[in-house]
């Protein structure tokens, strides 16, 4: 059979985490046999979606402001007499439908994120004039069998779904009300994907979940059998995991990171505080120093082991010994790379209603130093990589001429001078300088230190 001649567009706009930019993948993958082309403005697009994020407050005005703009186009089109539908998929859709609706009439549906297989019937009735709303569907099975299982490779690194939920509520994240309960994947299906895109030239791929290592294996076993599962696919080099929490970091998986050579050595494992007093009050279930202990057990499994990790600073009642006991937190670890932001009020959590809210400025203060101190620590760790080889998976042409780009197993980019068929093969890369955001290497074996 032959694929439709592709008569439509669609623009598709993701905000927030990769998740969502995984899931955009798969809405394209549904609406390609529709005929639906991907388009790169709204300005030409038949059908417009904005992949949406909930987690942070600013991020749910930008998607107003954006559908502000696109209604603008979506009148000049309606004046040369064509149409555009308008749906807003994601978090904000899931948690917002209604106000979504009420407050921008220019939106032809709302879809949640676990519907995203209903797409094409949603737009038939778009096309029919009637507004719908699907915002509190959470049947992630339903919505995994139904999506495309064979999508086709873009590049050489890949996102792969195999989780979605959470049932961990910390009091500041919306996570658990937009995406439901924890919910795993078959491993069958998981790695029928991983096989497809193995196939069509991925090289690295990245298991994707909300809380990924809750991940169940239907087989037995958790992330760790997956994990193994999937290396034994001939091709796969690389496995990356992402976002963990640290109560369901079990010895299967930290013994995997020992064992398993395609996993690479960088975790991403988030811990908000340094301070207990703040932990409990975000009910994260662990302490500093239990996930202090539990950096110390992944580090004896894998010694080269690199962390990344998630910090919010002025969460309600975070005075300035809490603070300086998430810097300490920090000045232990050594990170290679985090993620930070200012506490920011999601309303419907249990921590939009805590009294004690921290002053913006004070804030906006410790947020500096945070960012200050992971900054070095970044800077640091970039700058040691010099005069050593690191193994680089190449994944496109770079800017220069000649110029290519790929990544070290620790997610650092490394820009070098090689020939694109080296796009797609993993070389030892001698790295000769570190900036802020990339490394620089040449194609020439040294001495790993
Ligand atoms: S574990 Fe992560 S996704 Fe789950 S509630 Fe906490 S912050 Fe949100």
């Amino acid at each position: 059979m032959t694929a439709p001649r592709p008569q439509r567009r669609v623009f598709i706009k993701s905000y927030g985490c990769q998740m969502n930019v995984y899931d955009s993948e798969r809405m394209a993958d549904v609406l390609a046999p529709l005929g639906y082309a991907l388009s790169e403005s709204p300005d030409t697009a038949d059908l417009v979606v904005l992949n949406t994020c909930h987690i942070r407050e600013k991020a749910t005005e930008k998607v107003y402001s954006e559908l502000g703009r696109i209604k603008a186009i979506k009148r000049e089109r309606a004046a040369a007499g064509e149409r555009m539908i308008i749906a807003v998929a994601g978090c904000v859709a899931q948690a917002e439908g209604a106000e979504i609706m009420r407050r921008q009439p220019a939106v032809d549906f709302v879809v949640g994120p676990q519907s995203y297989h209903r797409l094409p019937e949603l737009i038939a009735r778009a096309h029919r004039g009637v507004d719908e709303l699907l915002a509190a569907d959470f049947t992630p099975h339903e919505k995994f069998d139904a999506l495309p299982s064979a999508r086709g490779a873009t590049g050489v690194t890949a996102f792969l779904s195999v989780q979605e939920g959470c049932d961990k509520f910390c009091t500041f994240c919306v996570v658990p009300y937009t995406r439901g309960a924890e919910y795993s994947r078959p491993s069958d299906a998981i790695e029928a994907e991983a096989r497809t895109l193995t196939r069509g030239g991925v090289r690295e791929i990245t298991l994707l979940g909300q809380n990924v290592n809750a991940y169940q294996n239907d087989r037995g076993g958790g992330l760790a059998a997956l994990i193994r599962r999937l290396a034994a696919i001939p091709g796969l080099a690389r496995i990356r995991y992402t976002t963990s929490h640290p109560r369901d970091m079990d010895d299967a998986l930290i013994a995997a990171h020992g064992e398993v050579s395609a996993l690479m050595p960088y975790l991403h494992l988030p811990v908000q505080s340094g301070s207990d007093r703040i932990l409990r009050a975000m009910n994260r279930g662990h302490t500093a120093e239990s996930y202090l202990r539990l950096i110390e057990r992944v580090r004896a499994a894998r010694p080269d082991i690199a962390l990344s990790g998630d910090f919010i600073v002025g969460f309600p009642g975070e005075r300035e010994a809490d603070f300086a006991a998430t810097l300490a937190l920090i000045r232990e670890v050594s990170y290679a790379g985090a993620f930070s932001f200012k506490y920011s009020r999601r309303p419907g959590t249990p921590a939009a209603a805590m009294a004690s809210r921290v002053d913006e400025a004070e804030k906006d203060e410790r947020l500096v130093r945070l960012q200050a101190l992971l900054e070095d620590q970044r800077r640091a760790f970039n700058a040691a990589t010099v005069g050593r080889s690191a193994p680089v998976l190449f994944e496109k042409r770079g800017r220069h001429p000649g110029q290519i780009i790929g990544r070290s197993p620790y997610l650092q980019a490394v820009h070098c001078a090689g020939p694109d068929s080296l796009i797609g093969q993993i070389e030892s890369i001698a790295i000769t300088a570190a900036s802020h955001n990339s490394l620089a290497g040449e194609r020439r074996v040294m001495e790993t230190a």
